[in-house]
């Protein structure tokens, strides 16, 4: 954080990384602030959401227009309006100086946004809560879970990258609708996490040599809801142990984000789908947004009565940022990832 409000700090991505990302491929420069143009609205960064998908927009066009060397690191923000070019702007945008909103300007302390792409945030208790259980990623766990995986009290919930941002909150809506839930994630320390702290009746290691095995030891009922954040060869087991009607949350592919040369899809596809007869159904979480107004009032009331908690891992200042993408590819985070700004 530079302080000086005449500078715009921001964090390019120099160029695309050739196999896996690593700091090298980021620098800084900095700028002057942007001045506001008609119908766009001065805004300052205070948090930045550090998300897996940051590395996949590298990798080509997804559901975002691929990134581009040069470009201003994409990435999603919570940020304070300050000004507009001119009041009628604010008015018909419905902000005032002061406003939380989300906005997509990447990595950087300032910008000057059109009124129309920013989204005006209620804010409710916590600021941070907005990027974790009250925000994108809370959404696309309910989102997912709820509406794509419809699980039932009882039914056995396999959940991937578990202790991450979408996967702890996954875990804990299975367990609030009475469900058994059985958590894979990188390390025995997530894994006892998982169990002792997040309340997973089980949890494996992907990284286990006997992986395949020990799952299967956990699920003796096998699984009817596989919530996959991974894709890759967790996929591959977690298809071998579906039940009948079972259905699959496609969700994201994060074992294959972080190279040039993704794997093809595990084996069993489509064999297993249809002697299963299994759901399998991917989703964007911009599909639940109309849903955003109602799950965030869900999730304000669980927070309040303890049945849902927000685990929040907060990285400090702008120059982080770099850093804390590469180690949310290896796994250093438990909860949701954000970089604190300003
Ligand atoms: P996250 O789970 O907080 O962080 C990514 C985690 O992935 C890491 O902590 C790491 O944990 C795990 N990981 C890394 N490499 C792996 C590998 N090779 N195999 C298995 N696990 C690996 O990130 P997130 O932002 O919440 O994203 C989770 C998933 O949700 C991603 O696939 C993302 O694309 C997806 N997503 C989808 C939507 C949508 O709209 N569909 C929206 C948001 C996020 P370990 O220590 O356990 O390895």
């Amino acid at each position: 954080m530079t302080g000086d409000t005449a500078t715009n700090r921001q964090i390019l991505l120099d160029h695309l990384p050739q196999g896996r990302l690593d700091e090298s491929s980021f620098r800084a420069q900095e700028v002057a602030r942007p001045e506001p143009g008609p119908g766009q609205v001065l805004v300052r960064t205070r948090y930045l959401s550090i998300d897996a998908a940051n590395r996949a927009w590298m990798q080509g066009a997804t559901y975002r227009d691929a990134l581009a060397g040069g470009d201003v690191m994409a990435g999603g923000s919570l940020s304070e309006v300050v000004t507009s070019n001119d009041a009628v702007t604010l008015n018909e945008a419905g902000l005032v100086p002061g406003d939380i909103v989300e906005s997509d300007h990447g990595w950087q302390e300032w910008a000057a946004v059109p009124a129309k792409r920013l989204t005006k945030v209620d804010v409710r208790g916590e600021l941070s809560h907005h990027m974790s259980v009250l925000g994108v990623t809370g959404l696309t766990a309910y989102v997912g879970l709820l509406q794509i995986g419809r699980p039932v009290a009882g039914e056995t919930v396999l959940v991937s990258a578990a202790a991450g941002a979408v996967g702890n909150v996954v875990v804990q809506l299975a367990r609030i609708a009475g469900c058994k839930v059985i958590g894979v994630a990188g390390s025995p320390e997530k894994c006892a996490w998982l169990v002792d702290e997040l309340g997973c009746d089980a949890a494996v290691s992907y990284r286990e040599p006997s992986f395949f095995k020990a799952l299967k030891a956990v699920c003796p009922d096998g699984v009817d809801v596989y919530f996959d954040n991974t894709g890759g060869t967790i996929l591959g087991a977690a298809l071998s142990l579906m039940n009948l009607g079972g259905r699959i949350v496609c969700c994201g592919v994060v074992s294959q984000y972080d190279t040039s040369n993704p794997e093809p899809g595990p084996r069993g596809v489509p064999g297993l789908i249809v002697t299963k007869r299994l759901r399998v159904e991917g989703f964007i979480v911009m599909d639940g947004w109309d849903d955003h107004p109602e799950r965030c009032t869900e999730a304000t009331d669980a927070l309040a009565d303890g049945s849902l908690k927000a685990f929040e891992d907060v990285v400090e200042g702008l120059d982080a940022a770099p850093g804390a993408l590469v180690d949310l590819r290896a796994g250093g985070n438990v909860g949701k990832r954000l970089v604190h700004v300003s």
